[in-house]
């Protein structure tokens, strides 16, 4: 069996033998309890109190695409005119209780046709789909059906490319954001509707704000706007290695966040500033990670699928 679903049975075990909140205060007697809960205490005592607190199982990491640009410093003006980069893309695949979902849906598959890379962005980018999303996702035994919840940090291709797959999911998504993206001028915010037409017809909460998605606290998704009109931050709180905030486009690699830089496309420049300093204040309250999408460096050191992370 695996590790996460021996401590959820265990976690069931525990709640038979002692009530929730008494167990939580006298862990160190479960094992009184019979021979399963000694395994229920070591479980524990590897994966610290958060193994019991959170929903969530695990979250896969998946490899949505990559991309070079030749000028890095439209993401950081007057910075490295000039200089390249390498940036990641990724899609994030939760598992929580019975329910799965997904986190963005990266740059469309249809770009794995090209092994050379598509241009973007009138040549300041070039792209690269190396394994697609659907083929990810099989390989984890899901079919697109199975996704119950689906969220995107903002309707830009590189997180919008694949989301016409997921047409059973219930769309969470900033009111702001739905109405740049399926309003009247979607090109005015740097939207591509083929990209995403179909999730018009998905069950849609329309947000104005945070949003505890599961209502247990483990996964909430954080309004961010700046980088788009209604962007969005994803908190996960995994079982094991803590709290982390998933970025989207709130920031794109660890000098930028470091210096709090804007790129020179945002949508709003003074709200990306408030947004990354509302954030920076939520990270130290939370104690929590910052996973950075864009960032190379810090996402080649993540397990990527068929691994995962709790
Ligand atoms: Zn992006």
């Amino acid at each position: 069996m695996e590790p996460a679903g021996i401590v959820a049975d265990l976690r069931k075990l525990q709640f038979e033998c002692f009530p929730k909140e008494f167990a939580m205060t006298v862990r160190l007697n479960v094992a009184v309890c019979h021979f399963g809960s000694l395994l229920l205490f070591s479980a524990l005592a590897a994966g610290g109190v958060h193994a019991a607190d959170s929903g969530v199982q695990r979250m896969y990491v998946l490899n949505c695409g990559e991309s070079r640009t030749n000028d890095v410093s439209m993401w950081s003006p007057g910075i490295d005119v000039g200089k390249s980069r390498d940036f990641s893309d990724n899609c994030y695949l939760i598992r929580h209780g019975k329910d799965l979902m997904l986190w963005d849906t990266g740059m469309s598959d249809a770009i794995a046709n090209k092994p050379e890379g598509v241009t973007a962005a009138g040549g300041l980018l070039t792209l690269w789909v190396k394994r697609t999303l659907a083929s990810q996702l099989r390989e984890l035994g899901v079919a697109p059906t199975d996704i119950t919840h689906i969220a995107l940090s903002h309707f830009h291709s590189d997180h919008c490319g694949n989301a016409n797959l997921f047409t059973a999911a219930r769309l969470y998504i900033q009111a702001a954001e739905y109405e740049a993206a399926f309003g009247p001028e979607p090109d005015k915010f740097g939207f591509a509707p083929a990209n995403y037409d179909k999730l018009r017809a998905n069950p849609v909460l329309k947000l104005n704000g945070d949003h505890d998605v599961f209502g247990d606290g483990s996964v909430v998704i954080l309004s961010t706007p700046g980088h788009t009109p209604g962007h969005q931050s994803l908190l996960v709180r995994l079982p094991k290695r803590g709290a982390v905030v998933l970025s989207g486009d709130m920031v794109h690699f660890q000098e930028n966040w470091t210096n709090r830089r804007v790129p020179a496309r945002n949508f709003d420049r003074e709200q990306s500033k408030r947004t990354m300093e509302r954030i920076a204040t939520f990270l130290a309250e939370n104690n929590a990670q910052l996973w950075i999408n864009h960032d190379k460096a810090q996402s080649d050191a993540i397990p990527h699928v068929p691994d995962y992370v709790e």
